[in-house]
């Protein structure tokens, strides 16, 4: 049994270092690199290096979609993407004087048609799955509510779906009497969501997940950078304090933590230790200059100084 990624707005990620970047002039770059990209695709990545079986799924088109499969099959990720007649995407990101320009492109837009034939193929591939995640954000052209209609169809199936995204399709999922087993929030889609300011002391974290949108979801990780987590589990609370540590680039932090949670999951570890497992995870993340990239021979040790303290 495998988990099943999915990434339904994937795009090659480009990054450009220029030296002096001039507006409206010519600028040379001798340094490209191009990745598969999209963060479905980064908890996939995780989970493969941490030694599980993984199934790519989610909508790709065009040549930037092969190029998207591509990478996936030199990373020996097993992948089975919708595909569709328009480009995915390209997302830019220009490095210049220490600040990073971005250029997103927004993708294409699935017809209606389209995402009910994405979500048969979901539904067959739940055959061989264990677990799901959802992460990023929906394509145009898709419902706010699609994911929801995945998490219900998961359910129906009896696989437990982690769902990390943002805005309406998040509020969506939450509203929908089917819940998600696990979300994944940080405090700004938090803020965004509940549309207020979060007070980030224990017991205001604590009060916010009273709050009847999260009832009936078994697992929430309030993702915190460097200062770890803030945690539901049924009825308990727990905070998770991590080390500190020297961090490269924390791009992609919040999907390997994700890609910990499912693979602590599956190996069915205690609550405890599927904390510690994805607190490590995002350490090791930002560890690295490449995005979606864990050196899990540091994994022990950093598993090892990470507390876990049950909240009264
Ligand atoms: P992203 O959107 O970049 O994927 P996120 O906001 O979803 O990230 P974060 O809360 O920033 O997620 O990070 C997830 C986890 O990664 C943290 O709980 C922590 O374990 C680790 N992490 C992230 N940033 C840092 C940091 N600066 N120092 C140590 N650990 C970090």
């Amino acid at each position: 049994m495998m988990i099943l990624t999915v990434t339904m707005n994937p795009s090659v990620d480009i990054s450009y270092s220029v030296q002096d970047f001039k507006l409206n002039d010519v600028n040379r770059v001798e340094k490209a690199r191009k990745t598969a990209g999209g963060k479905g695709l980064n908890v996939a990545r995780v989970i493969k290096l941490l030694g599980e079986d993984v199934l790519a799924t989610g909508v790709l088109g065009g040549t930037i979609g092969d190029y998207i499969t591509q990478e996936l099959m030199k990373n020996e990720i097993k992948n089975d993407f919708f595909r569709i007649d328009q480009e995915s995407r390209n997302c830019i990101a220009i490095l210049h004087d220490g600040k990073q320009t971005e250029i997103l492109e927004s993708g294409p837009t699935i017809l209606v048609e389209e995402g009910k034939v994405f979500l048969e193929k979901f539904r067959e591939q739940l055959a061989e799955a264990s677990l799901v995640t959802i992460s990023g954000s929906l394509p145009k052209g898709l419902e706010s509510g699609f994911y929801r209609q995945m998490v219900e169809i998961g359910w129906e199936n009896g696989i437990p779906v982690i769902v990390d995204t943002s805005g309406e399709s998040l509020r969506q999922v939450l509203l929908h009497e089917v819940k998600p087993f696990a979300i994944k929030p940080n405090i700004d889609e938090l803020s965004h969501l509940l549309n207020m300011e979060v007070d980030e002391s224990m017991n205001g974290l604590k009060q916010l997940l009273n709050n009847e949108l999260f009832h009936g979801i078994e697992l929430i990780v309030i993702s915190m950078g460097g200062v770890g987590a803030f945690v539901k589990h049924e009825e308990d609370y727990y905070r998770v304090t991590i080390p500190g540590i020297d961090v490269v680039n924390p791009v992609g932090s919040g999907d390997a933590t994700v890609a910990g949670i499912a693979v602590a999951l599956k190996r069915k570890q205690t609550v405890q230790d599927i904390l510690k497992t994805a607190m490590t995870t995002g350490m090791l993340n930002t560890m690295e200059a490449e995005t979606g990239y864990i050196n899990l021979a540091k994994f022990d040790s950093l598993f090892d100084l990470v507390k876990v303290t049950k909240v009264d």
